[in-house]
């Protein structure tokens, strides 16, 4: 079915290794799936009916992740296999050291262990539940996941009410997977949705930062974002301020450009910063707070950096946005009224800020959008002609010493 140069050589170790010592294992999940539509996997996935501790004996390079949800890295070269033991049922209301939920019933530990058929049951969609035995070369799909692919549909395993409740998490992960593939979202998938759609407010703000990563920077974030508000979970997961404004056809198209520029540049796998888009995401919301208090009697600078504070801060109830982001954010529409005077003293220092850029490829959408006319970014074009040697050049002393990840970190349920 597959030829096993499409499996990595990481993946093929870790499945005759765990196999030799007398375990199940199969390759699981996004690679198995991703596969069958002819594209190339970005990572591999194992499960296998070893614990973690047994897995551990298996490879020296193996390290147990996580607390909630227990998962192996298994390191192979500069690849990390992510082995994970199968999960079994539990009842929710145990309580146990291995199980726990919420009164919600989301589950906030899911270490209870089980076979194959368990663990294919508590899995999210039926495309995510192919299991691949790379020795024996056989598929299996308990879920009937293989006909879902063909048919090109979304469809959660079990009652897609409980199975959101048990995690909310999985009602964006159905529309990333459909924004993603261009798959149909299954009628009760879908409409599951509207029941507990507010539950996404009970996660963590930390893993709702590291879910807004994978939905807005993996390259399909405008019909993902199309997707989340026609189901009303954008303001959930991103709050109120995403769509202030947005009765406005500037403030929709500076949104949407924004993220049809991001993920054009991901596509050209040229480098995206979380800080921009957040910035331009949240721009009508900021502009509308800063012009309410100049409204009031605040200075233009005064006002956008008031009304920055307030709308970092009222976003970060819902996603905790790192500081290293927010910092950028405030940063960039600080600098757009300071754009906007054109002040010939003040140009050299500003093209030298670390995020000028930025801020004008924000001003550039503002323009774009209707908003504004054209006469500032004309004004920072000829300059940054005049002095492209200056153009973010006091970038490297703040932020870029200990460059962290900006893609998102993989975590599983709970977090
Ligand atoms: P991607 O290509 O984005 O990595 P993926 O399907 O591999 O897609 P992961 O987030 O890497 O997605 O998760 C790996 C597998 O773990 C999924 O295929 C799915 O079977 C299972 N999984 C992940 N998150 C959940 C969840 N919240 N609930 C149930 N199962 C999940
Ligand atoms: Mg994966």
């Amino acid at each position: 079915m597959f030829e096993s140069s499409d499996f990595s050589s990481g993946a093929v170790h870790v499945v005759e290794r765990l196999q030799d010592q007398g375990f199940e294992a199969y390759v699981v999940g996004g690679a198995v799936r991703d596969l069958l539509l002819g594209k190339k996997p970005k990572d591999f996935d194992v499960a296998t009916n070893a614990t973690p501790e047994q897995i551990k004996q298996c490879f020296r390079s193996a390290r147990i992740i996580g607390r909630r949800f227990q998962i192996v890295h298994v390191r192979s070269g500069r690849e990390i296999i992510e082995v994970t033991t199968f999960r079994g049922h539990h009842d929710t209301d145990t309580g146990s050291q291995a199980a726990q939920a919420s009164q919600s019933g989301r589950l906030l530990r899911d270490n209870v262990y089980g076979s194959l058929d368990d663990d294919a049951r508590r899995r999210d969609l039926t495309i995510n539940a192919l299991y691949y035995d790379t020795v024996a070369q056989t598929l299996i799909d308990k879920m009937d996941g293989q006909a879902d692919v063909a048919a090109r549909i979304i469809r959660i395993i079990g009652a897609p009410a409980d199975r959101y409740r048990e995690d909310p998490v999985r009602m964006v992960r159905v529309l990333r997977f459909a924004a993603r593939l261009e798959f149909d979202i299954e009628p009760r998938t879908r409409s599951a949705i509207a029941e507990t759609g507010t539950l996404l407010r009970d996660i963590p703000a930390a893993r709702l930062f590291d879910e807004w990563l994978k939905l807005f920077m993996n390259g399909f974030s405008a019909p993902t974002c199309a997707l989340l508000r026609e189901h009303g979970l954008l303001t959930h997961l991103m709050g109120d301020g995403v769509d202030a404004a947005h009765d406005t056809s500037a403030a929709q198209l500076l949104q949407h450009q924004a993220m049809t520029n991001t993920d054009r540049r991901v596509a050209e796998d040229r480098p995206v910063t979380p800080a921009f888009l957040l910035a331009a995401l949240f721009w009508p919301a900021t502009e509308q707070r800063a012009d309410q208090l100049m409204a009031r009697g605040e200075s233009p600078l005064q006002a956008m950096h008031s009304a920055g504070q307030q709308i970092v801060q009222e976003a970060c109830q819902h996603l905790a946005i790192p500081k290293r982001f927010s910092f950028a954010m405030r940063d960039i529409w600080d600098l757009q009224p300071r754009l906007e005077r054109r002040q010939p003293k003040k140009v050299k220092d500003l093209l030298a800020h670390r995020w000028f850029r930025a801020a004008f490829d924000l001003r550039l959408l503002r323009e774009a959008s209707g908003g504004e006319g054209d006469e500032c970014s004309d004004f920072w074009s000829a300059q940054q002609q005049q002095y492209p040697e200056l153009v973010g050049s006091k970038r490297e002393r703040r932020e870029d010493k200990g460059r962290r990840r900006t893609r998102p970190r993989r975590r599983k349920p709970e977090a």
